[in-house]
């Protein structure tokens, strides 16, 4: 299913989009009919797959293009998997069923301009405030987070001094993405920077299984699962 895709779908059309630096959105949908949303999760619509399945699906669409493998990978095992392993149920509940129908896209932003290897030195703050928390700082490399309706975002909360993750929907007030033009490789993934200042999120966006950066599932454990078959992150 995954090689008809690709060859049949993708691979025609995608060194149009390379050459571009365009992400094809048009193949989205294929990809949501062949039920790959999702992965690993089992449950709210997702393919419940094992991780060898995950990482095949990853090797078949790299196989054509790696830039696609790139996007389900970070939408799947870094977004989604993050708001299954740490999130509420009522977040699970709202968030994955789109997510793994590929309705909605995700992306995941830990990476900042001055931290990358050594991402537990991360500068984004989160200071609570009425309601919810103030999100300040800056992210860099996140793929899919031009276009993604969802970005879970590391951030240090003021308070505590620990690490927390918030769920940040596309177009909240004093969240700005720009896309990093000129790269050399992958480049139909949309890789952007990402601005907050001032950025309210609700209580509400707060994963709540995340209470310092030593999670359940250490965040960087998560971004190196399926993902890591890309050889991309
Ligand atoms: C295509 C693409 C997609 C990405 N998508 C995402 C995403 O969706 N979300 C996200 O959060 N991030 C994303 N990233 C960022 C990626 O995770 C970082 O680039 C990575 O963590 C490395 O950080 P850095 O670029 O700051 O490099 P650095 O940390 O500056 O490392 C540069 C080099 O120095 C080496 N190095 C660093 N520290 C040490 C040390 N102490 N000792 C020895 N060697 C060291 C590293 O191994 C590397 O070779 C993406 C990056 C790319 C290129």
């Amino acid at each position: 299913m995954i090689p008809s895709l690709q060859e049949a779908e993708v691979a025609p059309i995608i060194a149009g989009y390379w050459e571009r630096a365009e992400f094809p959105h048009e193949v989205v949908p294929k990809i949501a009919k062949l039920g790959l949303g999702g992965g690993t999760i089992k449950g709210f619509g997702c393919a419940g797959q094992s991780v060898v399945e995950a990482g095949l699906t990853c090797i078949e669409l790299a196989r054509v293009d790696g830039s696609m493998s790139t996007f389900l990978m970070v939408h799947n095992s870094l977004c989604m998997l993050t708001i299954d392993l740490l999130g509420s149920e009522e977040q699970k509940q709202q968030l994955l069923p789109d997510l793994a129908a590929l309705k909605t896209t995700g992306a995941w932003g830990l990476t900042e301009p001055s931290n990358g290897s050594d991402a537990s030195a991360l500068q984004t703050t989160a200071t609570k405030v009425d309601g919810g928390y103030e999100l300040n700082g800056c992210k860099r490399w996140i793929g899919n987070a031009t276009f993604a309706d969802w970005v879970v975002i590391w951030a240090r909360n003021n308070e505590t001094n620990q690490v927390n993750a918030f769920v940040v929907k596309k177009g909240t007030k004093g969240f700005k993405t720009s896309k990093i033009e000129n790269k050399i490789a992958l480049r139909c993934v949309q890789n952007a920077d990402i601005e907050m200042t001032k950025c309210f999120v609700p209580d509400s966006a707060r994963l709540p299984g995340v209470n310092s950066f030593k999670v359940r599932y250490n965040p960087l454990s998560i971004k190196t699962q399926p993902a890591s078959m890309n050889g991309s992150i």
